[in-house]
């Protein structure tokens, strides 16, 4: 795993060094808009602590801040009418290293809605 660089983007937001447009915040994580959406609803969401994919997030992170990460999503699926029960589902995914054309060095979760998607291709 690299070391996690402390001057990557998120890390810098996650400073408030840069603005953002918040969707969630909690203890261990923080949510909101992409900058550059790739779909009517595009969000990203992040650990608080310093993991460099979604990998060493699983790996290192502790039982509670994988579980806020996690709750986080579900409340912002529901909250933005992505859910099954609201409204018509959403993708999300993350991309990690090379291969996954990882732009910023910090882990984080896109989720992509409100309207179809497409197929997923690699
Ligand atoms: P990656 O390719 O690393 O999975 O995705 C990084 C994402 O971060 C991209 O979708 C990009 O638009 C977004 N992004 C890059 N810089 C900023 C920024 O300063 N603010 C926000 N909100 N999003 C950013």
């Amino acid at each position: 795993m690299p070391a996690y660089d402390p001057t990557n983007i998120f890390a810098r937001i996650l400073r408030g060094e840069i603005p953002n447009k918040t969707v969630l915040e909690t203890e261990h994580t923080l949510a909101f808009y992409d900058i550059a959406p790739k779909a009517p609803v595009h969000v990203l969401v992040i650990p608080k602590g310093a993991y460099v994919t979604y990998d060493d997030f699983a790996a290192h992170a502790s039982e509670a801040e994988i579980v806020d990460f996690h709750r986080a999503v579900a409340h912002i699926t529901r909250e933005l009418g992505l859910d099954m029960e609201t409204g018509q589902g959403f993708r999300a995914i993350t991309n990690a290293g090379e291969h996954g054309l990882q732009e910023v060095p910090h882990f984080h979760l896109h989720i992509l809605g409100g309207h179809p998607v497409g197929p997923l291709v690699a």
